[in-house]
């Protein structure tokens, strides 16, 4: 049974290149880069040598990428010490955000009594610009912690012109950019952001590690503390294998760019081509040109086969996903989901397809036929 991976938002195939490249450093540049020896510092090299490349593909500095485990713990980060050491004393962010920015600034307002202010979202899923400006009238020390790219629908925020309104009213500006960093370009000399963050499994590099940019001079400090790597603001042996290895998957992400996003962006259209044909009365949850990756659709099946849709789309091998992975396997429907759509539309079942650039047009073809069985 040929198996079909359309779940890219939740995580992605590793590059056979990244693998090699992970493999050679396990096997031969095992020094610590603290150590002050050979082993060490060809390590040490190595490791900053990711890290320029990564800079270089972002434009911004090599010190202001910090290595993390994961984008979870990059959002953490910035998001407690935003508030712990450089006072903002409120949050404005929106509840179409990752659990990763939303439970962290739900955990914040309970322990330090900070003011939480959350945008309001269009029904089409866009994060309503005219409130930001309203909310960000008041004037009290802020940050605001906006998604880029939605991991559920796929909506995408306009980074330049959020960050510009930022900056008018001195608010900071943080955005979780896990879903795009690596799918699209990310200019950070001309963008106006504060900090960003990514995660290496979503552009076909490995698990456990990630990185957050922080803008030169920011003010942050460490969220534990011990040694002195980056800078002692991330303590921790350095993981360089799994740096190595994102700095690769990043690398190639963006000598392929072009031609990938051509080619996900025909399998998406060609996809929503295909639900016209077979399912007429489907609906998108989202923008209609939401971001290439992600595509989020209420399907025009009865509510009895809601609940074995996903078991019997995987009993066939296809992959793909309700809301976000994080809550698969729960009955509760998306909260992004349930921030945008009508009651009516709720109870419907929505099925989130992702793509990357390994998925054909015969995996299409396999997920409409799969659903056509149900
Ligand atoms: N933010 C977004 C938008 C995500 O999609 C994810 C992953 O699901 C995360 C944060 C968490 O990243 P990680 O898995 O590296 O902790």
């Amino acid at each position: 049974m040929k198996k079909v991976y359309l779940d890219n938002a939740a995580t992605t195939q590793i590059r056979p290149e990244v693998i090699q490249e992970m493999t050679t450093v396990m096997a031969e540049d095992y020094g610590n880069p603290s150590s002050t020896h050979s082993f060490g510092r060809n390590a040490k090299s190595i490791l900053e040598l990711s890290r320029k490349s990564i800079a270089k593909h972002l434009n911004c500095s090599a010190q202001e990428i910090i290595f993390t485990s994961c984008g979870t713990e990059a959002n953490n980060w910035i998001l407690r010490s935003a508030v712990r050491d450089l006072k903002v004393k409120r949050i404005i962010t929106s509840k179409i955000e990752h659990h990763a920015v939303l439970h962290t600034v739900q955990a914040l307002q309970r322990e330090y009594d900070i003011q939480v202010d959350y945008v309001a979202i269009k029904p089409n899923g866009e994060i309503d610009i005219t409130d930001l400006v309203e909310l960000l009238s008041q004037e009290i020390l802020t940050l605001v912690s906006l998604m880029h790219v939605n991991n559920e629908i796929g909506t995408v925020l306009d980074l330049d012109r959020v960050g510009r309104i930022c900056q008018q009213h001195n608010a900071l500006f943080h955005s979780d950019t896990v879903q795009s960093v690596g799918k699209t370009e990310i200019d950070l000399k001309t963008l106006p952001v504060d900090f960003i963050v990514a995660s290496a499994h979503k552009f076909h590099g490995p698990k456990g590690v990630g990185f957050a940019f922080v803008r030169k001079n920011s003010g942050l400090q460490p969220l534990f503390f011990g040694g002195e790597q980056e800078k002692g603001l991330r303590p921790g042996t350095e993981a360089v294998h799994q740096i190595v290895g994102m700095a690769k998957a990043l690398e190639l992400s963006y000598r392929n760019l072009e031609t990938e996003r051509k080619h996900i962006s025909e399998l998406k259209s060609y996809l929503i081509e295909q639900l016209e044909i077979e399912f007429p009365a489907f609906e998108i949850n989202g923008t209609q040109d939401g971001f290439y990756t992600v595509l989020n659709v209420i399907l025009p099946f009865l509510e009895d086969k809601i609940a074995m849709m996903l078991f019997n789309l995987d009993m066939k091998g296809i992959a793909v996903s309700r809301g976000s992975a994080c809550q698969s396997g729960s009955i509760r429907p998306s909260h992004v989901l349930a921030e945008m759509l009508s009651d009516e539309n709720l109870k419907k079942p929505s099925l989130r397809i992702s793509f990357s650039h390994y998925n054909t047009k015969e995996d299409i073809d396999l997920f409409i036929s799969g659903l056509k069985g149900i």
